[in-house]
C-alpha cells in the first residue's frame, strides 16, 4: 500500500471513530435526559453499565457519570450494618416506607462481601422487603458480583450518584458485619446505623472490630417478647461501653436505643435519632466536611488500586512474582526481602 493510501485509510478510521463517539454521545444525552426525569429503566440500565467489565462500556459509563455529576450529591446517605439475621431487611422496609410516607424517594443499595464467593448470597435475597420492592417511590438494587470488595464499593458509590440524579433523596446502603465492608460503607455515607443483637456476643464483637466507634446511631434489635429484657440490658452495657471511647470531632453523642419491627416499639424513636443526626451534621457543616474527606479518601484509594493493578499485571512482573513465590515457599528468601527486591526492580524499570 502506498503512503498516500495509508494516510487515506487512517483518516477514514479517524472519521469513523469520531462518528462512533458522536453516536455514543447522542445516546448518552438521551439516556441522561430520561434518567433525570426519574425513569427507573434508564436508572437500572445505567447501574448495569457501571457494573459491566467490558472496556467499551467503561467509556460510556464515564460519559454518563460525567454528564450526571452536576445532579448528584443532594441526598441523605444512610448506611446500615449488622450481622446476618439482626433484622436489617425488615427494618429497612419499615424505615423506607416511613420515609416515603413523608414524601421522600428511597433507594436501597447493598454491599455484600460474600459476592465473590457465593454470588451475593448473604444480602442477595431481597424478597423480604416485599412492600418496598413494589413501591413506586423505592428502588432496590442488590449487590453486584465482583472480583474484589474494592470493585463493589466503587460500583455502589457510583450507583448512589445515579440514584441521586434520578431524584432519590434518601439512599440506604446496606451491608453485613463482615470484615472490610462495614468500613467501606461508613466511608461513603452521612449517617451510619449499627444494628446489634442482644446476647449474641455482638456487643463484644462490636467493640473488638471498632465498628461501634464508627456508628452514629446504635439500635439493639428484636426487643420484644422473651428477648425484651436482654435487649434492654444490652442497651445499658453498650451505652456504658461507648462512653469509654474518645469523643468524636463532630461532638455528636451516639444514641443507643432498642427497637422491634414486630410490635414497632422504638421505631419512631429510631427514626427520630437518625433524623437528629442528619440535622446535627447538616447544621454544623459536618456533612460537607465528611463528604470532602470521603471524596479524597476514595480518590487516594482508587489511585493506589489502579497503580498497583496496572504494575502488578505487567507480564514480566507476573513471572518474577511467581518465581519469588516459589523461592519463598522453598525458604530460599524471606517474604520481606523478596518484596524489597521486586520493588527495587520495579523502580529501576518503570520509574527511572
Ligand atoms: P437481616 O439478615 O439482617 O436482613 O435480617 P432480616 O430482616 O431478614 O430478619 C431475620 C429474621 O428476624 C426474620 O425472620 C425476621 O422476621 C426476624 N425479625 C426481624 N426483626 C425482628 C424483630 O424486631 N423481632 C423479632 N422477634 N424478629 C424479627
Amino acid at each position: 500500500m502506498s503512503e498516500q493510501d495509508n494516510k487515506a485509510q487512517s483518516e477514514e478510521q479517524a472519521r469513523e471513530r469520531i462518528s462512533d463517539l458522536r453516536k455514543i454521545e447522542l445516546s448518552i444525552n438521551q439516556w441522561v435526559e430520561s434518567l433525570l426525569t426519574g425513569d427507573r429503566l434508564s436508572l437500572a440500565k445505567g447501574i448495569t453499565l457501571l457494573e459491566s467489565t467490558r472496556i467499551e462500556d467503561h467509556e460510556k459509563s464515564t460519559l454518563l457519570l460525567n454528564a450526571l455529576l452536576p445532579h448528584t450529591g443532594k441526598s441523605w446517605r444512610i448506611g446500615i450494618t449488622g450481622v446476618p439475621g439482626v433484622g436489617k431487611s425488615t427494618l429497612i422496609e419499615q424505615l423506607g416506607l416511613n420515609f416515603i410516607q413523608n414524601g421522600h424517594k428511597v433507594a436501597v443499595l447493598a454491599i455484600d462481601p460474600s459476592s465473590r464467593l457465593s454470588a451475593g448470597s448473604i444480602l442477595g435475597d431481597k424478597t423480604r422487603m416485599n412492600e418496598l420492592a413494589v413501591n413506586d417511590s423505592a428502588f432496590i438494587r442488590p449487590s453486584p458480583a465482583s472480583d474484589s470488595l474494592g470493585g463493589v464499593a466503587r460500583m455502589t458509590r457510583e450507583s448512589m450518584m445515579l440514584c441521586e440524579a434520578a431524584g432519590y433523596d434518601i439512599i440506604i446502603v446496606e451491608t453485613v458485619g463482615v470484615g472490610q465492608s462495614e468500613t467501606e460503607v461508613h466511608d461513603m455515607v452521612d449517617t451510619f446505623l449499627l444494628l446489634m443483637l442482644a446476647g449474641a456476643g455482638d456487643e463484644l464483637q462490636g467493640i473488638k472490630r471498632g465498628i461501634m466507634e464508627m456508628a452514629d446511631v446504635i439500635a439493639v434489635t428484636k426487643a420484644d417478647t422473651e428477648n425484651l429484657q436482654r435487649a434492654q440490658q444490652a442497651r445499658t452495657s453498650i451505652s456504658s461501653a461507648i462512653h469509654l471511647f474518645a469523643g468524636n470531632e463532630e461532638q455528636w453523642v451516639v444514641p443507643v436505643i432498642t427497637c422491634s419491627t414486630v410490635n414497632e416499639d422504638g421505631i419512631n424513636e429510631l427514626l427520630h435519632k437518625v433524623e437528629s443526626h442528619r440535622i446535627h451534621i447538616e447544621s454544623a457543616g459536618f456533612k460537607t466536611e465528611r463528604r470532602k474527606k470521603q471524596n479524597l479518601f476514595w480518590f487516594k484509594k482508587s489511585l493506589e488500586e489502579q497503580i498497583i493493578h496496572d504494575i502488578l499485571n505487567k507480564e514480566d512482573l507476573i513471572n518474577e512474582i511467581e518465581q519469588q513465590k516459589i523461592a519463598i515457599l522453598q525458604n530460599k528468601i524471606s517474604p520481606f526481602t523478596a518484596a524489597n527486591e521486586l520493588v527495587k526492580r520495579i523502580k529501576i524499570k518503570y520509574f527511572n
